[in-house]
Order: C-alpha cells, then structure tokens, then sequence
C-alpha cells in the first residue's frame, strides 16, 4: 500500500505572499497531523547547521515557522545537530532568539553524551545515539536536501545515520567504504593513476596509494590505465555504506514510540554537495519544494524523483567535468546510484517506495 506524502510546490501562479514556499509550508504543517501528535511532547528537530560560508542550509524562515507551529500546538522543542557550537550557526541565523527555541548539540556540549546500540552489519557494531534525541519523545527530521559524494544524495537518511550519532559511529559507516585494493609489490611508482582520477579522489601518501571514498565515484580510470595490474577490486561497494546508513537510521528511530517521528525534506538549492563542506555552489536543478510525510522511505523517493536530469542547470557542475551519462543526476556526478540507499532503507523494514502525493495548494 502506498504511503502518503504532502508536497508544497515552488511553482506559483500569482504575486502573492501566499503563493510562496513559506506561506505553503504553513499550510502543509496544518495538514501534517503533526498538531495532535507532538502536544505535550519534547521535540528534537534535527537539521543540518551547516559550516563556513555555506548559505544553501534551511533558512530560518523555515525553522521559525515550525518551531511556533510547535509551541502553538502544546510542543516544547529545540534544534538540534552534532557539532553544532564549533559550526558557529549564529552565522546562517540559527540562534535562540532568531528560531524561537535553544539550538543544541544533540551528543552534549563535549560530545560525550550518547546511549550505544549494539548492532552487527559487516564492521558496524556501535550505534551511538545521540543523548538529546534519545531522549527526546519526538523527532522532526528536518532535511535539506543536495547531492552527496558517498551516501549518492542526502536527505532525510542521511541527516539521522550521519548527524544523530558520535564519531565513533560514523567513522564504523565510513569503514564500510571501499573497494580499490593497491598491490605495493607490483607498483613501479610510475603514477599514471593519479592523473587518471579526474575526481581527486587519489594520492600517495608515505609512498602508499590511498584513496578518498567520498571523492571517489568507482570510475575505475586509475585500475584501467595501470600498466601492471597493481590496482584491482575487491568485494566493498559502495552498496555496504548504504546498508550501513539504513542499519544505524533504524536504530536510531527505534529509539521512538512507533508514530513519534516525522520527515520534512527541503528541495532549495540542491547542490551537488553536503553542507558539511562549507560552503554552497550553484543549484543543479530549480528549485522544488517541500516534501513531507511519517514513512522516510516515501519522502526519500518522492525527493528523489523530484530531481531531474532534464531539468539539469549546467552551472550546478564544476566547468570541465563530465556527467557520466549512467543513472540518475546523482549518479552522474557521485558515481552512486541514489535509488540503493531506498533499497537499503526498505530492507530494514523503514517504509515503502511506493507512495501517493496530496498536493498543498
Ligand atoms: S599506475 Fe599502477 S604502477 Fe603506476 S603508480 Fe599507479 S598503481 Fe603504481
Ligand atoms: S576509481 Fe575513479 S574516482 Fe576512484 S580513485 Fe580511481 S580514478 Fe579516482
């Protein structure tokens, strides 16, 4: 059966305030549900605060809105991410009396405050929920959504399996990337390869050949152009990371009573990157809208299906490199193919890809 998802369009029809994205996401948030469900409740929205000079984060607009939402309808609610007071969010407007509530690192101050999972997926075996939205008996999942270089795209999945737990988690996520192997016996140093990467994904370090997983699109240009076989693969794809994206996201929202979490994806400024890079490049496509609903899957497909290649604004990618001509825009630029990580999300039993979609007018 289909899920249901609401979708608040960019396009407009008239030059009216209540035309525009934010007036529409007022109407959206009425037509949510959300105002029953979250009264009386601690409400963490989890968002992306972003870095440096990115300025393509939601804008506080957006999470102004929501949080009176909340405070209306009987919420108490703060905003939170990790790493957020050395992100100096005050930079993007995220501060206490811009939102209307605290904006709080969702490990603590230190980043030591979490509640650990055990789980067993190939290497991951910790997951370190976040204190704050382990404790929270709400979650908003509040995502802006852009390409990103190893989860293919991020949204909604990404912003809880990156962003709600400790470094130590990530770090056994990222450990599930890989894929290139490097023979130090058969190498003669004669560094064809790393030309050959027009992502610079690769180097030599201490005489080493290493690769960038987040960089690195498994183009196989390096493999290819060795002349003594000295770089092959092995067993990873990049398919484990996305499991291992879907494994921890599952753990964190069994941390919820069933029906205690909701997904909002923002698609402005979709850029090729995450906002975790510090700054914001030009959009690849136009601007969309807002989409929202309870099933991450849903949201997530309908997010992505609303990102096309025909829609491509040739400025969204850096002037010389090349799309790859395979797959979805995502897959294009990052060399992943977004759709697996839906596959990895629906395996764990976190919703289904088919959904239906109530227009907010
Ligand atoms: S192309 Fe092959 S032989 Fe040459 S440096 Fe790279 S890995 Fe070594
Ligand atoms: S597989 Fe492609 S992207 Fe990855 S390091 Fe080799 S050349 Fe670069």
């Amino acid at each position: 059966m289909p899920s249901k998802i609401l979708f608040a369009p960019m396009a407009f029809s008239r030059y009216e305030a209540t035309q525009t994205l934010p007036e529409k996401f007022s109407r959206l948030l009425k037509a949510s549900g959300l105002a029953e469900k979250i009264r009386g409740k601690k409400v963490a929205i989890k968002m992306h605060v972003g870095q440096g000079v990115s300025y393509s984060t939601i804008p506080p607009v957006f999470v102004r809105k929501l949080v009176s939402f909340i405070k209306e309808n009987g919420g108490d609610c703060f905003v939170t991410d990790h790493y957020v007071h050395p992100r100096h969010p005050e930079e993007r407007g995220y501060t206490e009396s811009n939102l209307g509530c605290p904006v709080l690192d969702d490990c603590g101050y230190f980043g030591k405050y979490f509640y650990t999972k055990e789980v067993s997926y190939k290497g991951l075996r910790h997951i370190d929920v976040a204190g704050l939205i382990h404790d929270a008996d709400f979650l908003i999942d509040f995502s802006h959504v852009k390409g990103h270089g190893s989860c293919g795209f991020g949204g909604a999945c990404k912003n809880i399996a990156m962003g709600c737990v400790t470094d130590r988690t990530r770090h056994e996520i990222h450990a599930l990337e890989g894929g290139l192997v490097w023979d130090k016996a058969k190498c003669i140093h004669c560094e064809k390869c790393i030309p050959a990467c027009n992502h610079y994904a690769n180097r030599f370090k201490d005489g080493k050949y290493t690769v960038n997983y987040h960089h690195c699109t498994m183009c196989q240009h390096c493999l290819k152009v060795c002349p003594v076989g000295a770089i092959t693969l092995d067993s990873h794809d990049y398919a484990d990371f996305q499991m291992g994206m879907a494994v921890c996201t599952k753990a964190v929202l069994d941390t919820f009573e069933p029906g205690n979490v909701y997904y909002i994806n923002l698609l402005t400024q979709i850029t090729a990157l995450c906002d975790c890079w510090g700054m914001t490049t030009p959009s690849l496509v136009p601007d969309i809208g807002i989409i929202a609903g309870d099933d991450i899957v849903a949201v997530e497909r309908a997010s992505i299906d609303a990102i096309k290649l025909e829609d491509l604004i040739p400025v969204g990618v850096p002037a010389g490199m090349e799309l790859s001509g395979h797959g979805h825009l995502f897959e294009q630029l990052h060399g992943k193919n977004p759709y697996v990580q839906l596959d990895a999300l629906e395996s764990v039993g976190l919703g289904t890809q088919e959904y239906e979609t109530v227009v907010i007018k």
